[in-house]
């Protein structure tokens, strides 16, 4: 064994070190208890409990992964992967042409890890909880069940000639069901390329053409928030101008009535008349395991590629060391699996850990914003993954609703997908959290495969900073440079956010078009991988996002990030949410434009509230942050995802209504309607 790897199992030894002081999370399971093991027969399984019991190994360790990557990640993909064939080359990696290979010659199937392993080992712990969108319409799917439908459905697929590399569309309500539907491609090699359910079918469209996705699976209807979306009308308009695709699957979710065509096959129906058994395919390291469409914050949207075993291995560990995971919790993320977030931290990273993994069908505010803690207090979960626009949701509805529950079975609290300004930080640590749990704000990317940038796992220390997703994970080396690719050394500097070093599960390209994948992430700084991101890094070494590096402001000179501006905007109890952008100005080159929503209730008039907010940009950060306008919003135009588009915000502000581009990926364009009659308004 290297000295590396002793470290390694030295560590993760020591993780367990202080078992006896872990309790259960009360469980109040009216069915199945997630996991019925004893805590002692759990004893000799390799998870961390305190990381900050181990600070002084975790920063050698942080140096290792970089200083020696081969041995660091080879060691742990031998040992937290099951391998068909072991890999004999741990990674062939080229920044500047933006060629990565890791565990080379390997073969293992996804599948086999996420389901197999665990169904032999415990055949009858919980791996999903489905919280269906009626709170307590809860379904408890076990390992074994799993294994099932994935067999299952893998058998349909193979029936009807779907082979190794052939791009599955999948357009499903979240359910136990999509996740088996994943599970299954990975089980035959073939790609999955996930739609988000909530898109239009030209959107939809779009996507299967991109992909040449030669079968669709979705379901009859979608049910959110107390309505229904119609999936397979929506899946009829969008194939009726695909070539490409020979066969629709339609799974039962309401069981409406939907008209079937001969292209179409009833997925249950499909699944009983096959074997419940299939034999996982070997598949080398780097054969692709699916694609996914980033937000489209910033425009067209890309497929993003990800391959097997690099992927899977750096989902499992992330999610474990930054949740603080540990066997028997009940763990929510309660992203779509729509997103990269629900890939990778609903299904493959706790799954391929033998997690219980929360999937939650229903929105935030249903049937009214208490949801979410009603659902901790019920499921006892004990990590909770969310994301801010639906915290400032929350925040902005009253703290009553989250008193109401019992939140005593949480203990980390993660966000991400924007940065999460101060007073939601606050929030969430004190009124969620009530001051006693770790909030985890995660920077990652669709791109990145996996969290990046997060305060754990973490010495002992240091606490959580509000606003900073704070230290790189292992392997990843942060590096900042100015806009000529000069890197920006030491503490108190900001600039473009790159990384230096090759990581297991960066992407690998944008399907079909690699060119873009070059242009995009490898050809701005040659040598480093630019994440279009814009970041701090303070007097302590920690790292705060400060925006999309497109999103910079450049007033009379000086660069100001939107999310500082609008964290500080936030500051003021009336407001419930901003975006801030920057507009052409013949004095200053840019001037600065806020739009702001207001809580429910605010008396003042929108003069009042504006000159107190400039009065408070004045003192916090300085005269020359001031907002040349700032106009009061019914709402702002978001991505289906929830992120503010700020691009289109900037196109208003400059006048330039006519060119707002691609709106395909927003969840209410009658939004950007409402803010154009304001701004014309206003001139
Ligand atoms: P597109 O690339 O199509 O514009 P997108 O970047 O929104 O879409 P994702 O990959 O889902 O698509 O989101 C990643 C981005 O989300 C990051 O690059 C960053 O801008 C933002 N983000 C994610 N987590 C955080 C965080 N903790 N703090 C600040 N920003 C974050
Ligand atoms: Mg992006």
């Amino acid at each position: 064994m290297s000295s590396v790897s002793m470290r390694v199992a030295r560590w993760l030894t020591n993780q367990w070190r202080g078992a006896s002081a872990l309790t259960l999370p009360q469980q109040s399971l009216h069915r199945p208890p997630p996991l019925s093991r004893p805590l002692s027969s759990r004893a000799g399984v390799s998870y961390p409990l305190q990381l900050s019991s181990v600070s002084e190994s975790h920063a050698s360790l942080y140096e290792e992964s970089l200083k020696h990557p081969e041995q660091f990640w080879g060691d742990l993909a031998s040992r937290r992967l099951r391998w068909t064939k072991k890999f004999d080359q741990v990674m062939d990696c080229d920044m500047r042409n933006g060629q990565f290979k890791w565990f080379l010659g390997g073969s293992l199937n996804v599948s086999e890890n996420c389901v197999d392993r665990h169904a032999e080992e415990d055949p009858d712990r919980v791996a999903i909880i489905w919280e269906r969108d009626e709170p307590g319409d809860t379904q408890f799917i076990t390992y074994s069940q799993l294994l099932e439908s994935t067999s299952r459905i893998a058998n349909v697929l193979k029936r009807e000639g779907v082979k190794k590399g052939d791009i599955v569309a999948i357009y499903m309500p979240a359910s136990p069901l999509l996740a088996a539907t994943m599970l299954a491609c990975a089980r035959i090699g073939a790609i999955h390329s996930v739609v988000f359910a909530g898109f239009s079918a030209e959107a939809l469209k779009s996507r299967i053409l991109d992909a040449s996705a030669s079968v669709v699976v979705t379901a009859d209807e979608a049910v959110r928030g107390g309505k229904t979306i119609p999936l397979k009308s929506i899946v009829d308009e969008a194939v009726g101008g695909c070539q490409c695709v020979q066969r629709v699957l339609v799974s039962q979710r309401t069981g409406a009535h939907v008209p079937m065509t001969p292209r179409d096959l009833q997925l249950e129906q499909a699944m009983s008349e096959v074997s419940d058994s299939c034999a996982p395919e070997p598949l080398d390291s780097e054969d692709p395991l699916f694609m996914l469409y980033t937000s489209g914050s910033t425009g067209k949207p890309k497929g993003i590629l990800h391959t097997q075993a690099g992927y899977l291995l750096y989902a499992s560990i992330t999610q474990q060391y930054v949740f603080d995971y540990r066997p028997g919790d009940v763990y929510a993320c309660v992203a779509d699996i729509g997103w990269i977030t629900g890939h990778s931290y609903v299904v493959y990273g706790p799954l391929c850990n033998g997690a219980t993994t929360v999937l939650f069908e229903s929105i935030p505010t249903y049937p009214d914003p208490g949801r979410y803690w009603e659902m901790v207090e019920r499921l006892g979960v004990r990590q909770f993954y969310g994301a801010p626009t639906a915290l400032r949701l929350l925040l902005k509805a009253g703290d009553h609703h989250v008193h109401k529950y019992d939140r005593s079975s949480l203990a980390t609290l993660g966000c991400v997908g924007e940065p999460l300004n101060d007073e939601a930080w606050v929030w969430y640590h004190s009124v969620v959290g009530e001051g006693r749990c770790t909030v985890v704000d995660t920077w990652w990317q669709t791109e990145t495969g996996g969290i990046s940038i997060a305060p754990r796992p973490s010495p002992d220390d240091s606490t959580p900073k509000p606003g900073f997703p704070m230290r790189p994970f292992f392997g990843i080396q942060p590096v900042l440079v100015d806009d000529q690719g000069n890197e920006l050394h030491g503490p108190n500097v900001s600039g473009n956010l790159c990384i230096r070093h090759p990581w297991p599960g960066m992407a690998r390209s944008i399907y079909g078009d690699h060119g873009r994948f070059m242009d995009t992430y490898y050809r701005p700084y040659p040598g480093l991988y630019f994440s279009g991101d814009g970041a701090r890094r303070d007097g302590e070494g920690h790292y705060q996002i400060t925006g999309r590096v497109d999103d910079v402001i450049n007033v009379k000179g000086h660069r100001i990030g939107t999310a500082e501006l609008e964290s500080c905007l936030d500051h003021d109890p009336r407001v419930a949410e901003t975006a801030v952008v920057g507009f052409p100005h013949d004095i200053h080159g840019e001037g600065i434009y806020g739009y702001v929503i207001l809580k429910d209730g605010v008396c003042e008039s929108d003069e009042e509230v504006i000159k107190g907010l400039r009065n408070i940009v004045r003192m916090q950060i300085g005269g020359f942050a001031v907002p040349e306008i700032l106009m009061i919003v019914p709402g702002l135009p978001k991505t289906r995802s929830g992120k503010i588009m700020r691009r289109i915000l900037r196109k208003i502000a400059a006048d330039r209504h006519d060119e707002l581009g691609d709106v395909s990926t927003l969840a209410d364009p009658s939004v950007v309607e409402k803010i154009v009659q304001g701004h014309t308004k206003r001139n």
